[in-house]
């Protein structure tokens, strides 16, 4: 049995070619704990190690769980976060919401950021990093809130953790900036099988736009927000326009939209008058 052949089970299992060898990659550098330039360098595998890979490599064919679960970890924005199906695994969009909330913070020296729904850990955990700035960071689930304080304490920061429904434990208290990728994924819409893995709180509505939470957000946000204070969101696809209404129906001001790699419309801020 060589690597190529454990790549062939995951194709045939209808896992896009490239998409296998990456995956076969990262089962390898995971439970070989060889480096990338281990495998590029055609380290050998001895029996035993391929073993592990292909049985690995068996469970993804079969049961279509995400690598990262299997792995039970995924890199974002450089770091490793832990994952476990309690928690959404870090999408590469989201970088690009951080790193649009990262340049507004620290462009308005931004002190006091409150991510909604924070999961893994991974937005609130990465602004911690980069920003002096403190952070708080809810989620409605007890066990996201484990893994989110795993990470955080795997990675140095220093993050209040609240468990709360949206604003629902969070007093009186106000922020810098509301940060969130919440749910947006209308109810009934069926996903892909990976995708089934994932926590359903984590990523359906319960309505048939998919822009409950936001519209709830932007609501209640203004008792929570600072003079001057800022929501910067993750948008659905085809979401943009909703949620854009709902800021100014909401009196907010500033309204941007940014777009990711795909061109779809994927970062939505804005500031309270
Ligand atoms: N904040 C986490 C992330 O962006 C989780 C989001 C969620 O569960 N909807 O990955």
């Amino acid at each position: 049995m060589n690597i190529q052949e454990i790549v062939s089970i995951l194709v045939s299992a209808g896992i896009e070619p490239n998409e296998s060898a990456k995956e076969v990659k990262m089962l390898i550098e995971h439970f070989c704990n060889y480096s990338t330039k281990d495998i590029i360098m055609g380290k050998p595998l001895d029996y035993e190690k391929l073993k592990v890979v292909k049985q690995k490599a068996e469970l993804r064919a079969k049961t279509r769980q995400p690598i990262q679960y299997i792995i039970g970890s995924a890199y974002f924005m450089g770091n490793l976060y832990k994952v476990t199906p309690s928690v959404l695994i870090p999408r590469d969009e989201t970088e690009i919401v951080v790193s649009n909330a990262i340049n507004i913070i620290n462009k308005n020296s931004l002190k006091t950021i409150l991510d909604i729904g924070t999961g893994s850990g991974c937005i609130a955990c990465t602004v911690s990093e980069r920003c002096k700035c403190s952070v708080t960071a809810t989620d409605i689930s007890e066990k996201a809130l484990n893994i989110a304080k795993t990470n955080s304490e795997n990675l140095f920061q220093k993050i209040e953790f609240i468990q709360s429904d949206l604003f629902e434990k969070l007093d009186n208290k106000k922020y810098d900036m509301i940060i969130s990728n919440p749910p947006y994924i209308p109810k009934g819409t069926t996903l892909q099988k990976e995708v089934q893995f994932e926590p359903k709180t984590a990523l359906y509505t319960n309505d048939s736009t998919g822009c409950e939470f936001y519209e709830k957000i932007i609501e209640q946000g203004k008792n929570h927000l600072n003079k001057n204070g800022f929501i910067v969101f993750e948008l659905g696809i085809n979401e943009s326009e909703q949620v854009k209404l709902s800021f100014e129906k909401n009196g907010y001001i500033n309204i941007l939209i940014e777009k990711d790699l795909a061109g779809i419309d994927r970062v939505i801020s804005a500031q309270i008058s």
